[in-house]
């Protein structure tokens, strides 16, 4: 049975266009194709803010090109380097501090906050979003693995409506639509398996981030390429999906599908299938969050089906890359089991990310992190921010020791 995280109100419930964005993590891999669907489609979108944790300059031309009212960084010399950088004439206000981007989510004059930031970081803007009652497009997925269950409530008190981004959860947003949630069996996500999806086992151990880094279908941020080569990725979204549709982990399977063509199923009791296929780009799921439920025509090359040939899919290799189950694990075990799992993650990968420690040693760090973690009872933010925070100073402690 799917129990969606919020409510989906109908077409004149919605605003009207154009819809006035913030855009948190507006410089990242997701951020830049959002812009570049808004600046695609003028009349549709109106950028009201605009966020970046680093990339000064990116921020400062985007600016320049939407000059959105506010702007937010994570530091003040950022903000002092932005506000030289900007052009004569155009002042807007300039925010800085952690605090900047839970005052965008929260601006009166927003109506749908695209969240973007990568990892815990994007956890309390998207709390505060979803408190505000604002439509949130979600691909920042960390925030729902911390913290999916005050996501829920947050949305079922303030009628803040989650549409997902992350492309298998857009996949089953659309595959779902339309369908009585009760026929549902079970929800099926696809992963390409990564780079290493072919190598042999005793050569992962040799892997380089160079390596990594290298999707072979997606174009995405450092940290969930990464994420997508451990399967790391696939875990956090199998947490995402069960908040999402309000499913248990083992409703929620894993196909590897190198392609990257289906981008996810919903497995219906009667035995259907219902696919979502698209190239892998972005702007589709994004586009779709922003103008829900209408569809913008976008620039994009045509899916051509016979050029592609074959869809082919497979078990994950679920002993060579135990990040999967070490996700499943820690959601069946708990809530804090997950902010655990999800520190002692992205501690190792910007570890690895500096050539300081191995491949199999994220996927290590991580079982050490939540084998060494005793459950409690992650009832409100501060406390998850606080387990969050631990959890990285006894990860890179561990690290340093065994890296
Ligand atoms: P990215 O690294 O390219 O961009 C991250 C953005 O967040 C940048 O604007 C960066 O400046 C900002 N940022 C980083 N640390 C910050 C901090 N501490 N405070 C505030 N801002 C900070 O990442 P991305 O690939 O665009 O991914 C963003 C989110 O979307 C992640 O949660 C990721 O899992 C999710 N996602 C990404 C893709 C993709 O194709 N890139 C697909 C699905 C989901
Ligand atoms: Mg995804």
């Amino acid at each position: 049975m799917i129990d969606y995280i919020s409510s989906l109100p109908g077409h004149a419930a919605l605003p009207p266009f154009p819809r006035r964005l913030a855009v948190l993590g507006a410089t990242g891999s997701i951020g830049v194709s959002t812009l570049a669907v808004a600046e695609d489609h003028p009349g549709s979108f109106e950028i009201t803010a605009l966020s970046g944790g680093g990339n000064i300059a990116l921020l400062a031309r985007q600016a320049a090109t939407f000059r959105p009212r506010y702007l937010a960084v994570l530091r003040e010399e950022g903000a002092r380097e932005l506000k030289a950088l900007l052009p004569a004439g155009y002042a807007p206000e300039i925010l800085c501090g952690p605090e900047s981007f839970v005052a965008l989510a929260t601006l009166p004059e927003v109506q749908v906050v695209l969240s973007a930031i990568v990892g815990a970081a994007g956890l309390p803007p998207t709390l505060a979003a979803a408190r505000a009652g604002k439509i949130i497009a979600l691909a920042n997925k960390e925030s729902l693995v911390l913290a999916g269950h005050l996501i829920r409530r947050a949305c079922r008190e303030s009628g803040a409506v989650v549409l997902p981004v992350d492309s298998e959860h857009n996949a089953l947003f659309q595959s779902l639509a339309g369908h009585n949630g009760a026929d549902v069996d079970h929800l099926i996500l696809t992963a390409s398996g990564g780079p290493f999806r072919t190598w042999p086992a005793e050569k992962l151990a040799t892997v380089t981030a160079g390596q990594a880094l290298k999707h072979p279908n997606w174009s995405m941020g450092a940290k969930i390429s990464i994420d997508s080569a451990t399967l790391m990725n696939k875990g956090l979204e199998v947490i995402e999906a069960c908040h999402l549709y309000g499913l248990p982990q083992d409703r929620v399977k894993v196909l590897v599908h190198p392609q990257s063509i289906v981008h996810s199923l919903a497995a219906y009791k009667d035995g259907s299938l219902l696919a979502h296929l698209g190239l892998p780009d972005m702007r589709i799921a994004i586009a779709y969050c922003l103008c829900y439920p209408e569809r913008l025509p976008l620039k994009l090359e045509p899916l051509d089906l016979a050029r592609i040939g074959s869809l082919t899919f497979e078990e994950p290799r679920l002993e060579d890359f135990p990040c999967l189950n070490l996700a499943r694990a820690a959601v069946t075990a708990g809530a804090s089991h997950c902010v655990a799992l999800n520190a002692a993650n992205e501690v190792a990968v910007d570890m690895f990310l500096r050539d300081l420690i191995s491949f199999p040693a994220i996927a290590r760090s991580v079982e050490w992190a939540v084998a060494n973690h005793h459950g409690f009872d992650a009832a409100d933010v501060d406390t998850i921010m606080e387990l969050d925070r631990a959890t990285r100073l006894q990860v890179a402690g561990y690290l340093k020791e065994t890296p």
